[in-house]
């Protein structure tokens, strides 16, 4: 037994890291005898515990020995887990041998983990598997709260998963929680059968099943896993994608070719996505995406039948609600200060009173549908809309109405490498709103940025000069523009920019485009 403690002891210390390999042609550690095994997962719960993987009980440890099953029981402090607290299975799990009564005579508890931990050794032959709590697990589960898959690529800790490379990138199926641990076993089931190239599967809010063909390679699968899940929610605080691969990755070849030879230039970069800087059809290749909203992915019946209508109705019972808030307070102030310049212009006959909640509110009121009615878009008018918008969307009465097209669309140019943003006259808070709270799900995540006409005017170039400064790239052909809006494209294609036009259902016919412009009616047309 000592030497087994020797060699767990230098494990634990070095904690080896596998280069990339698949289960076919890795080396096996013999299966420790059952005693051998209980032993070891007292001593793996103790590591576990200290790197809080599995606190306040959580987590557990399976190992295969001597062809049977060893697994801690459930409701044991980890850290202070004994040989003679752990269970022997059968194949099946059955329980073959039941540990030692406590001391005040009452009996352990099988996990209720065993039939997840049951489907990984029957459905993938594992030697070994584990379930930790990990905080770096359950963030990871939340980068983006409706993703069915976690996905990292380009970090040397990838090698260390089985049947994985450093630029291949490695993926692991995220499945949703349930009340109780044994009702996930299906779900697990199923995402095992999905991604064959997985060796974990991550639970959203709980913590993931990790394993492998013995119980070192389990434990280090779970060390490389949680050191990914980390990366990837700390490079996601820094504004970094993990899941999309870095721009510097050419191909040293390539580079070499560039050198010898300057014409290569364009061919390489029209091959090779990651090297478009030069390239003269960026268009289909660009590094940014700039999307307009209404008429391009939202339709325009969403603006002027549902929102519009949306913060006409509901400015009163909003001012009502929020009067005393510091937030409504100033949106208030700010309704004032225009309406009084209004009225001294002689654009606007409504006096907001700055007495009595119930007049106050009414004057604000009276004011907002006046403003809309003649579409005037001042900055206290469109402060207010936001809000009223956002109370909607949180309350769940609004939802953004996005077309279906463009969820698959973001996918797939995130995959490229990609980077989308937002260009539309709304407000950034409104553009954000319909995209967090949409039909499609919540899709913050796919999108780097948002700009609206503090930018510029959407009919002005200097706009998209501006903008294109903003999104850092070389030259204004790496963007991409998509709009329904013939002058918009105009100004955009003016400042260099690539541009597409979209044409959706109820939206006006499109005016005459300039010549070479492409024509779309989905979001997934835009690169083809
Ligand atoms: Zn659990």
């Amino acid at each position: 037994m000592n030497s087994l403690r020797g060699i767990f002891q230098v494990i634990l210390r070095f904690r080896p890291r596998q280069q990339a390999m698949s289960t076919s042609t890795i080396d096996i550690t013999p299966e420790p005898t059952v005693p051998e095994a209980k032993e070891l997962i007292a001593e793996l719960c103790r590591n576990f515990y200290s790197w809080g993987w599995v606190s306040g009980t959580g987590g557990g440890i399976s190992v295969k020995a001597e062809d049977k099953i060893v697994m801690a029981p459930s409701g044991v402090m980890k850290e202070r887990m004994q040989p003679k607290d752990m269970f022997v299975l059968d194949h099946d799990g059955q329980i073959l041998e039941e540990p030692a009564l406590r001391k005040d005579g009452t009996k352990l508890k099988l996990s209720e983990c065993s039939p997840l931990f049951m489907s990984a050794y029957k459905m993938r032959g594992a030697g070994a598997v584990m379930h930790s709590h990990s905080m770096n697990a359950i963030l990871a589960t939340m980068i983006d709260p409706t993703a069915s898959e976690f996905r990292v690529t380009d970090l040397e800790m990838i090698k260390g998963i089985i049947g994985h490379s450093f630029y291949g990138g490695c993926i692991v199926p995220i499945i949703e929680n349930t009340a109780r641990e044994c009702e996930l076993t299906e779900r697990l089931q199923a995402a095992i059968k999905l991604y064959p190239d997985a060796n974990a599967v991550l639970v959203r809010r709980h913590g993931v099943y990790v394993w492998g063909p013995d119980w070192v390679k389990a434990k280090t699968q779970a060390e490389c896993y949680d050191y990914l899940f980390e990366a990837a929610v700390k490079m996601r605080q820094m504004g970094i994608d993990a899941s999309v691969a870095p721009e510097q990755h050419i191909d040293p070849d390539h580079i070499i070719t560039l050198a010898n030879n300057p014409d290569a230039r364009c061919t390489v970069a029209s091959d090779n996505g990651h090297v478009a800087k030069k390239a003269k059809t960026t268009s289909r290749t660009p590094k940014c995406v700039v999307l307009d909203i209404e008429g391009t992915v939202a339709p325009v019946s969403f603006v002027a039948d549902v929102l519009f209508p949306y913060a006409r109705e509901h400015t009163r019972p909003y001012l009502w609600d929020t009067f005393l808030s510091k937030e409504t307070t100033l949106d208030i102030l700010l309704l004032r200060g225009q309406a009084g310049q209004d009225l001294t212009d002689g654009t606007s006959s409504v006096k907001i009173p700055n007495k009595w909640k119930t007049e106050i509110v009414e004057g604000c009121v009276a004011y907002v549908h006046e403003q809309m009615d003649k579409d005037r878009k001042s900055t206290a008018l469109k402060n207010l809309q936001g809000h009223v918008w956002r109370e909607g969307y949180k309350s769940g009465k609004l939802k953004g109405e996005l077309y279906g097209d463009l969820k698959p669309a973001l996918d797939a140019w995130s995959r490229k490498g990609i980077k989308t943003y937002i260009y539309s006259s709304g407000s950034r808070e409104a553009q954000h709103l319909i995209f967090t709270y949409s039909n499609l799900g919540d899709l913050r995540n796919q999108l780097c940025g948002y700009f609206d006409t503090t930018s510029g005017s959407k009919l002005e170039p200097k706009s998209y000069t501006n903008i294109a400064l903003s999104l850092g790239v070389d030259d204004p052909s790496e963007i991409l523009f998509a709009t329904d809006n013939v002058q918009e494209i105009i100004a955009a294609q003016t400042a260099g920019w690539g541009v597409v036009a979209v044409d959706r259902p109820g939206n006006k016919p499109l005016a005459e485009l300039p010549q070479g412009v492409r024509t779309i009616t989905s979001m997934l047309e835009l690169l083809e």
